[in-house]
């Protein structure tokens, strides 16, 4: 079977910098997958690769099959491909609302009342609903993280990308949206979330990829990455 994703050789360089250097790595579709690694060793860089936002300098990325490095953010997010950002990227001046039309695509124009339909659905379960007419700006911390997945999921993803969603979340938020991530890898969705939170990488994900200075230094369960001397070397020296 064809993985969903597939890494080959990836590398970035930032000036004399290497961020990634020759990644190797396949995600099979309904995956749900950990990335972690010391601050500095290249997590963020390779989300912000497969998301479109930065280029590379060599090697290759397929997504379903078919080559995408050097497509954009916006027609990576059209193929399936959601992700959620370090700082939120919340509109603040709009409506909770508008937040998520556009985060919609522009066919959505000629079915504004299906896409809104769809948005109060999402919002309702994200415990946002008496919110939608709100300014984002007056949301707190913690809904804006919620809208910013509301938003993620109004494109239908099939591959979800999160940056460490869990920073600065109280715990009883943080349980929520770990049962909303749960929840959208049983349905399908293959999840890839960077964290520095263990306990949520450990109780979410079934594997664990750790970077250390751009290379993958560990690929396996949780119980292997913890027993690894590499990763916890890695670790010691951060
Ligand atoms: P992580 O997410 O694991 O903390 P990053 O991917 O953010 O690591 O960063 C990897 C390395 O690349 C770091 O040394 C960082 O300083 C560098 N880096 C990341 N983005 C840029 C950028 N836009 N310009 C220059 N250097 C960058």
């Amino acid at each position: 079977m064809t993985p969903q994703l597939e890494i080959s050789g990836l590398t970035k360089r930032f000036g004399g910098l290497t961020a990634l250097s020759h990644i190797d790595m396949a995600v099979d579709g309904g995956e749900m997958l950990g990335l972690i690694g010391p601050n500095g060793s290249g997590k963020t860089t390779l989300l912000n690769i497969v998301s479109g936002y930065y280029d590379a300098n060599g090697g290759t990325l397929s997504y379903e099959g078919a080559p995408i490095l050097g497509r954009s953010p916006h027609e990576l997010a059209r193929l399936g491909i959601g992700r959620s950002f370090q700082v939120t990227k919340v509109f603040r001046r709009l409506s909770v609302l508008d937040n998520m039309m556009v985060a919609g695509l522009s066919d959505w124009r000629a079915h504004r009342k299906e896409a809104e339909e769809r948005a109060h659905a999402i919002l309702k379960d994200l415990t946002l609903d008496r919110l939608a007419h709100a300014p984002a700006s007056s949301l707190s911390g913690g809904q804006a993280k919620l809208l910013e997945f509301a938003r993620i999921m109004m494109l239908t993803p099939k591959l979800v990308l999160l940056d460490e969603p869990f920073g600065g979340v109280h715990p009883e938020l943080k349980r929520f949206m770990h049962d909303h991530i749960r929840a959208w890898n049983e349905a399908g969705v293959t999840i890839v979330l960077i964290s520095h939170d263990m306990g949520s990488i450990f109780g979410l994900c079934r594997r664990v990829v750790t970077l250390s200075y751009g290379d993958i230094i560990c690929d396996g369960t949780p119980e292997e990455t913890r027993n690894d001397p590499a990763v916890l070397d890695a670790y010691l020296g951060d």
